[in-house]
């Protein structure tokens, strides 16, 4: 049997700063809000794909996983309107979702993504495009104007929290490196480092 050319991996330092794209993502998402459909939503919704009889992933047909948001609900850091609700949802297999990211639908499809449907050369890949397209013109997605529904007030208390937070994780983090570098320091040269119950 092959020799393994693992013999040692270092575990990664945790960085304050390694959450922000989380908390940016928070802050973008957790204003969205979730409207849950009724079943005869759900069913006109299959119908209009096609899909009365079997559910599958609309983009490229194989067994659907979850719902995928068609038209992304983030971009640039802030929210594009979309929200959660059905007629922004398709059933989609999970890495179909993941490859698609926030782009458009049909860029994504007949893109070069390594999972994109034209490079994994769905066959009925145009049918589908239709299909969506079809859902595109049943019902038009809700576009929700956020600073003018909520008022510039509260909008911009919001990002003003946003990048206070962030300001004060990269406050956090350079004091984390500061206590890193002193006890690295105290080890690297062989000073002990104060121990726990020793005398003051
Ligand atoms: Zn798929």
């Amino acid at each position: 049997m092959a020799q393994s050319s693992f013999r040692f991996a270092m575990p990664k330092a945790v960085r304050i700063t390694g959450r922000s794209s989380s908390i940016t993502n928070s802050f973008v998402n957790g204003i969205v809000p979730v409207i849950r459909p009724s079943d005869a939503e759900i069913d006109e919704a299959l119908e209009v794909l096609g899909m009365s009889a079997e559910v599958v992933c609309a983009y490229c047909g194989d067994r659907a996983t979850e719902w995928d948001h068609l038209r992304p609900l983030v971009q640039n850091q802030r929210p594009t309107g979309y929200i959660h609700e059905i007629h922004n949802l398709v059933p989609a297999r999970g890495k179909c979702n993941q490859s698609k990211g926030n782009k458009h639908w049909r860029e994504w499809m007949f893109g070069p993504a390594r999972l994109s449907p034209r490079t994994r050369e769905v066959p009925d890949i145009e049918a589908r495009s239709e299909a969506l397209e079809r859902y595109e013109a049943w019902t038009r997605p809700t576009q929700v104007d956020f600073a003018g529904t909520v008022g510039e007030e509260l909008w911009e208390q919001h990002w003003a929290n946003h990048r206070a937070l962030l300001r004060q994780m990269r406050t956090a983090e350079e004091v984390v490196k500061q206590i890193r570098a002193r006890i690295t320091a105290g080890v690297e040269e062989g000073v002990e480092p104060r121990l726990i119950g020793d005398p003051d």
